[in-house]
């Protein structure tokens, strides 16, 4: 399986060369920030360590065409966005005066329709309600966010791929100082689909493929083409040059190491750029529902994580993003602090999995004083 798979992953070579680059890179940055040799060391340690806890150890980055990820939510490196985002994360540890972004990333959920039945949908309650965004009321939240700095948008929803064209004028339109993604499920996502998402601007698109067998998904997204639409999905998101990135929900009876190997394989062997592991949460369809995973459970993941995103052996495997790892050890970087979930009636919630609908993302942008609408804080991490 390795040696089928292994010549699309940058070699273990430029992986070396691209980790000093980029401590180079935040080392100058860091310099021209402070001034001060001690703030750099300071600075730098603390990014450093961030860094490790994210990725369990020394992490792996993706290339395509040309170009360098560190991962989903971050900018291409090197670039503009890059440094932007790494200036937002300094002025945290040390206070700057350069410009910064007032959030890294933000999932907005572009639309309540979805042709899925999933098991554990978040959205569960709003699912097939009227939309409560015009096309340009979406253009309108999306400007007043960019104008605060936002280096990354997930466009979500509902299933953001029924809204096509609204979705493909939006991101055209949009200042191109934020990454924008697509999360769907991967229906209706063809190859010239996906190619005019690329040429709209759109930097990677997140396929959710919570099963390798065809059935169990299917059963899962209670939809019986949903494997297939995941798998020509990812196909023609590689194919159009965009960035692919595979997502799971691991449920209970899945969070063992030989699933998730095989797993993480199968994704790798689609030509995924990044994999994406997500612990369910008690919330939208799964609310009530006894869905956590054990501490066993989740002690065999951190393990295999870690492996798979460092052990030569796995090299091979496109690296993973596991939030609950570095939620544990970093705390949550949700909630209003780093990024935040607007659902597809406009609420505005802590994260995708913490519903606290605070306020109307209407009410809170067209308001002055944005400092009287806080949001929820985080209450596991
Ligand atoms: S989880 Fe996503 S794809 Fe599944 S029903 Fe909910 S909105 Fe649709």
């Amino acid at each position: 399986m390795a040696n089928s798979i292994s010549s699309s992953r940058p070699s273990h070579l430029v992986q070396i060369a691209l980790r000093i680059w980029v401590k180079i890179h935040i080392g100058l940055l860091a310099f021209k920030v402070y001034r001060s040799i001690k703030k750099v060391k300071l600075v730098f340690t603390e990014i450093m360590k961030m860094d490790r806890k994210v990725s369990g150890g020394k992490g792996k980055y993706a290339v395509k065409n040309g170009k360098y990820w560190i991962g989903i939510y971050l900018p291409e490196f090197p670039s503009k966005n890059f440094d932007r985002y790494v200036l937002t994360e300094m002025n945290k540890f040390m206070p700057h005066t350069f410009p910064i972004n007032s959030y890294q990333q933000v999932n907005f959920a572009i639309t309540t329709k979805c042709p899925m039945r999933c098991e554990h949908c978040f959205e569960w309650d709003n699912l097939n309600l009227h939309e409560t965004f015009a096309v340009d009321q979406l253009k309108q939240v999306i400007s007043k966010l960019q104008a605060k700095g936002m280096a990354h948008v997930s466009l979500s929803g509902g299933e953001p791929m029924v809204r096509f064209n609204e979705m493909l004028e939006l991101i055209r339109e949009a200042d191109k100082s934020t990454d924008f993604w697509v999360l769907t499920s991967g229906f209706n996502l063809d190859l010239p689909r996906a190619q005019k998402l690329k040429q709209a601007g759109v930097t990677g698109v997140v396929v959710s493929l919570d099963d390798i067998n065809p059935e169990k998904h299917n059963t899962f997204r209670r939809h019986n083409q949903a494997y297939q639409m995941a798998t020509m999905a990812a196909q023609a998101t590689n194919q159009a040059g965009l960035l692919l990135a595979i997502s799971i929900c691991v449920l209970r009876e899945n969070a063992n190491a030989s699933f998730l190997t095989a797993h993480a394989e199968a994704a790798t062997a689609m030509g995924a750029d990044f994999i994406q592991w997500l612990e369910p949460k008690a919330e939208g369809n799964f609310r009530g529902k006894d869905v956590t995973l054990t501490f066993e459970q989740i002690s065999t993941m951190e393990k295999l994580f870690v492996r798979l995103n460092n052990d030569a052996e796995y090299r091979y495997i496109a690296p993973i993003m596991y939030h609950g790892y570095y939620q544990r050890r970093l705390g949550c970087l949700s909630a209003g602090k780093s990024s935040f979930y607007i659902d597809s009636r406009g609420m505005v919630h802590s994260c995708p999995f913490c519903h606290s609908s605070d306020f109307h993302i209407m009410d809170w942008l067209n308001n002055t004083n944005r400092n009287e609408k806080k949001i929820s804080a985080c209450p596991t991490y």
